[in-house]
């Protein structure tokens, strides 16, 4: 099968991060060229060994590519993605896929029309961090999971120059965010039964630096969303709780513990032991008996990368790793926890 040519839009820092590293490790896609409206941008593409167009437009008639990535600001990503799709491209699209729930329906008749593919790139569905938690989900190895709590923390601020505005759609929940519930919805097989949430403006910007949402599912999951920009002292990556054990995930280089229940917790052999100015029998560690401490399961990846499958859509029709119903899902519930956290309500479908 034909290899697919791929030309870039947007040479940021996620644009160049496809071009240089993502994509060479593919066999069947290949970078053609790359369009930047900045022109330092271009240069440094070319320097890079890449073809450059001067324009959007000669770009979007070089009959020579199949497909375009679109890695601009998110308030560009409709307009773009309607113009490639017209000049017959195929789409790969950053996050959060548009601004919102009605920008992306009225894109996704534009694919219908011109019968093109669109796929977002929801990378950090490969994440390792969340591969492991979802082995966990799946397997029971701690009991059916009934608390999930995710979150990224870091202190530097929100970055860069657009992602402080909101008529570019700056601003966490639609950065960061947009990962988290991708996440959360592709794990738990359940739809939501309520949110409620509240945004975070430490720093000043108009734009929120962080937030967190409170999900409940219908099948009794519960999980915590957070994302905050002004830690200097992180929280763990993951936190969940099964009805056999508990694990964490600390951070991205995989270290954790999982401490799993064995027998029945004995409460009148626990020793209590000093709590402050105190003593607790209910807070001390568990009995050796009761506990043991295992290594977190190895990450399954159960999907070919991305790009593979992106190229597998096209060429063998295969199903979509990243659907988009399942993106409509996490704009619509993005949707509701700025709703939830303007009307500081919970809501309830
Ligand atoms: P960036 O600011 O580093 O880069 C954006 C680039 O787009 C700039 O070079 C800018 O000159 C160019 N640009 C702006 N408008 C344009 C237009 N109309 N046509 C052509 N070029 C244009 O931003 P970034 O961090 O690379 O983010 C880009 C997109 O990628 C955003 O949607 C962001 O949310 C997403 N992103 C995704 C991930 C991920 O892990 N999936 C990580 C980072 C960013």
């Amino acid at each position: 099968m034909t290899t697919i040519k791929l030309d870039i839009i947007g040479y940021g820092g996620m644009g160049r991060y496809h071009a240089t590293t993502i994509i060479p490790k593919e066999t069947n896609i290949m970078v053609n060229g790359v369009y930047d409206i900045d022109p330092e941008r271009l240069t440094l593409a070319e320097k890079e060994g890449f073809r450059i167009y001067s324009s959007l437009s000669q770009l979007l008639n070089d009959t020579d590519s199949e497909a375009v990535l679109i890695a601009t600001p998110n308030d560009s990503h409709k307009e773009l993605a309607c113009r490639a799709m017209r000049a017959g491209k195929h789409v790969v699209c950053e996050k959060p896929v548009m601004m919102n729930s009605q920008e992306f329906a009225e894109v996704l008749d534009v694919a219908e029309e011109t019968d093109r593919v669109f796929m977002v790139h929801q990378n950090r569905r490969w994440d390792e961090d969340f591969l492991i938690i979802r082995q966990l989900y799946q397997t029971q190895e701690i009991g059916e999971l009934f608390q999930i709590e995710s979150r990224v923390q870091g202190a530097n601020g929100i970055p860069g120059d657009w992602r402080h505005l909101k008529q570019h759609g700056g601003g966490m929940l639609l950065d960061w965010g947009v990962h988290l519930l991708d996440q959360l919805l592709f794990l738990v097989d359940s739809p939501v039964k309520s949110v409620v949430s509240e945004l975070s403006y430490v720093l000043g910007d108009e734009v929120d630096d962080g937030f967190i949402s409170y999900i409940t599912f219908d099948n009794g999951v519960k999980s915590l969303i957070e994302v905050g920009t002004s830690n200097f002292i992180k929280l763990p990556r993951w936190y969940v709780k099964g009805y056999s054990g508990t694990a964490v995930i600390h951070d991205w280089d995989l270290s954790g513990d999982l401490v799993k229940q064995v027998g029945q917790v004995a409460h009148h052999e626990l020793i209590p032991v000093q709590a402050g100015q105190g003593l607790t029998k209910t807070m001390a560690p568990p009995s050796e008996d009761a506990a043991q401490r295992l290594s977190l399961p190895a990450p399954v990846f159960e999907h070919p990368t991305f790009y593979t499958n992106f190229y597998q859509v096209i060429r063998q029709d295969a199903a979509p790793v990243v659907k988009n119903a399942e993106v409509m899902r996490v704009m619509q519930l993005i949707e509701d926890i700025f709703a939830s956290a303007e009307k500081r309500a919970v809501i309830h479908y």
